[in-house]
């Protein structure tokens, strides 16, 4: 049926599942095989200035349709899919028409997408859902955005009756492992600022995320024979194991917070009688309220310590900041997108961000860019879904935001 359709079902074809434990860049070859086809698809339907660095990250420009200056803004989204599952044979499903029926998965028929389950789907009556066969993602996540970003892109090189300025693209690798970011060329990509589309529902804009720290806490005990050591040992693990008890009566915890509440999350263990290393992730909307968990967490270490014996080395790791502390200082940035989402017929939906975005990133090196909705649903799983209406709108959405920045610059 639609153009979007056959881009997004061609794309998910390309297993590009990253890979953690390899140090290149992109962490896998599939990655490298659609960021490549990507170029060739740009240049073949016209667009300027396509290039792919030595990192495997694609730019390219369409050139600006006005005679007056406009500032350029740019578009992103990612290639990989969630490591967590797997991504490659994605065979994808068209479910046409949805009319709320159960919608089941032929590889693995107890795997059954159900509005009672997912109530996004009461919006989506009469709408194409796109699923995965039940044994894969479909990777959605972000290959809608990715379908979208490029269905827009021919949209306005084949309209130059479009008016707009100058906007610039990229398609990153390795989001999903944290490494999106890490090779993005800000000052090559020269855009006042991106948007990078990579949210769930229709007429979403994400303006804010977690500010993210990571610490180390370690306690260094003392081994002995355990037959004869009376007096002499000083256990790490118990130390470790007492520290993770006390913390919930002090902050929260992922699994009891919601909304704008931040948590402290330990998340990974290293033990040993001699030597204990807890990981914990540090979160919450605000900075300040980060570096007021670090103390608590840090308080309770060193009460332990003093009640247990041994010592304690605490290091913190910044992992990402929110973005709205850099986008509160650009509003058209927001106000222009609020608008595009309007005109295409949309109530705007903003909500805080429970985790990072490649914008998180960016925009603290100067790229301030906001999330906007590509339609991803179910994200990182089996049942993970979106619809080709949701993705016409997505593209919509970049049509507009590309002339409302022409036309207030006019
Ligand atoms: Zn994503």
């Amino acid at each position: 049926m639609s153009v979007i359709l056959d881009r997004f079902l061609r794309y998910v074809t390309v297993d590009t599942t990253p890979d953690e434990s390899s140090s290149a860049t992109p962490s896998t070859a599939g990655q490298r095989v659609l960021l490549t086809m990507l170029a060739d698809e740009l240049r073949r339907m016209g667009a300027a200035d396509v290039a792919q660095d030595s990192h495997g990250y694609v730019m390219a420009t369409i050139p600006s349709t006005v005679a007056h200056a406009v500032p350029t803004i740019g578009f992103v989204a990612h290639v990989d899919t969630s490591p967590e599952l797997p991504g490659g044979g994605v065979k994808a499903i068209v479910h046409r028409v949805y009319d709320r029926r159960d919608l089941v998965l032929p590889d693995a028929p107890d795997t059954v997408l159900r509005v009672a389950d997912s109530p996004a789907l009461e919006d989506q009556i009469g709408h194409d859902i796109v699923t995965a066969s039940g044994t894969t993602l479909l990777g959605a996540d972000d290959k809608a955005g990715v379908a979208e970003i490029m269905c827009a892109a021919e949209h306005l090189l084949s309209h130059p009756e479009i008016a707009h300025g100058p906007v610039r693209l990229a398609f990153t690798p390795d989001e999903e492992i944290g490494r999106g970011a890490d090779h993005f060329d800000v000052e090559r990509f020269a855009a006042v600022c991106a948007y990078t589309l990579d949210a769930g529902e229709c007429g979403e804009l994400e303006i804010e995320s977690f500010s993210a720290d990571a610490m180390d806490v370690t306690f260094h005990g003392f081994n002995t024979h355990p037959g004869y050591a009376k007096g002499k040992m000083v256990s790490a693990i118990r130390m470790a194991a007492a520290f993770i008890e006390a913390l919930p009566a002090h902050v929260l915890t992922p699994e009891r917070s919601d909304g704008y509440e931040g948590y402290v999350h330990p998340h990974g263990l290293n033990a040993s009688v001699e030597r204990t290393s807890v990981r914990l992730l540090i979160r919450d909307f605000r900075t300040d309220a980060l570096r007021e968990k670090e103390s608590i967490v840090e308080r309770v270490a060193r009460s332990i310590v003093a009640r247990e014996g041994g010592r304690v080395e605490i290091a913190v790791e910044q992992q990402y900041r929110n973005m709205r502390e850099v986008l509160d200082r650009h509003p058209p940035v927001i106000e222009h997108a609020a608008d595009a989402i309007r005109r295409a017929g949309l109530e705007v939906r903003m909500r805080p961000i429970r985790g990072g975005t490649d914008g998180s990133r960016l925009s603290f090196m100067g790229l301030p860019t906001p999330n906007l909705f590509a339609g991803q649903h179910n994200i990182h799983s089996r049942l993970e879904w979106t619809s080709a209406q949701d993705m016409a709108k997505a593209v919509e959405v970049i049509l507009n935001l590309s002339e409302e920045w022409a036309l207030r610059a006019g």
